[in-house]
């Protein structure tokens, strides 16, 4: 719901058109059934519902308490380009319902889109698959969708202290999962930031060339392989995020 609207206890409120549809029409609720409103403040509200008519739907805020979904570990994933929009939108989803903090959506040297060319059309669709995403997972938070930035400014704003990670398909010496291992020892003795950061690249259909494994070396990356096959982009990002998130969240 929007953040305008008081999700305080004791309250009782009227839902906007969209979400009464989804009460009423989606989920099909009845006066007296329970639900959890978000208003991505990383809360939740524990609400009843009071009266439902085809008109209108008001609720009862019960309870107010801290989010459960939220993560301990804050992925931001810079994920270049793709030519498919179906597949870079599969990702958005996917990486919300794995926790993924922040989308950097990344102009790569193989990127066949420019910066010009994700509109502001395109933009929303994202802001909108990332919302829904969120809503169906539960999440008390909506992931950010950072400006579409090039490659190389990427690493001028990397948070500092952050485990930065570049699969690439070219690495055959280190395995993701041993990296993850080792950073979860060293962060378990010793935490660098709060919470525990991770940056990680996942190139395009076209992978990532030589000269961007310097670049992301050249920052402090570590360049790793998810294994001998080569995998789809969005295999590579959904696998990266999935292993981040066993071996790192708590
Ligand atoms: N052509 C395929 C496509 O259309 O999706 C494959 C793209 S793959 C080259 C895209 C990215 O996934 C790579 O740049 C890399 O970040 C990641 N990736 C895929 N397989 C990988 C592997 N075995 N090890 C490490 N990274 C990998």
């Amino acid at each position: 719901v929007p953040p305008e609207l008081p999700l305080q206890p004791g309250s009782t409120l009227d839902l906007p058109d969209t979400v009464a549809h989804q009460v009423r029409d989606v989920l099909r609720l009845q006066q007296g059934e329970h639900l959890v409103l978000l208003d991505n403040s990383g809360d939740e509200a524990l609400c009843s519902v009071m009266n439902l008519s085809r008109s209108r739907v008001e609720v009862q805020v019960e309870q107010r308490s801290p989010g459960k979904t939220g993560s301990t570990v804050k992925v931001i994933l810079c994920q270049g380009l793709l030519k498919s929009s179906g597949r870079f939108e599969l990702i958005l989803e996917k990486g919300t319902e794995l926790g993924v903090t922040t989308f950097v959506p990344t102009i790569c040297q193989r990127s066949t889109a420019g910066l010009g060319e994700v509109g502001s059309s395109k933009l929303k669709r994202w802001q909108r698959i990332v919302q829904e995403a969120a809503e169906q997972c539960g999440r008390a938070r909506i992931p950010g969708l950072a400006p579409v930035r090039p490659f190389a400014r990427v690493f001028d704003e990397l948070p500092e202290g952050a485990l930065v990670l570049m699969p690439w398909e070219e690495e055959k010496a280190h395995h993701l999962r041993t990296t993850l291992k080792a950073a979860r020892t060293a962060y378990t003795e010793a935490p660098a930031v709060e919470p525990l950061t991770v940056v990680v690249f996942i190139g395009p259909e076209g992978g990532l060339t030589v000269d961007e494994a310097r670049i992301a070396r050249e920052h402090g990356a570590q360049v790793v392989s998810l294994g001998p096959r080569i995998l789809r982009a969005e295999t590579a990002a959904i696998t990266a995020v999935a292993n981040i998130m066993y071996e790192l969240e708590c």
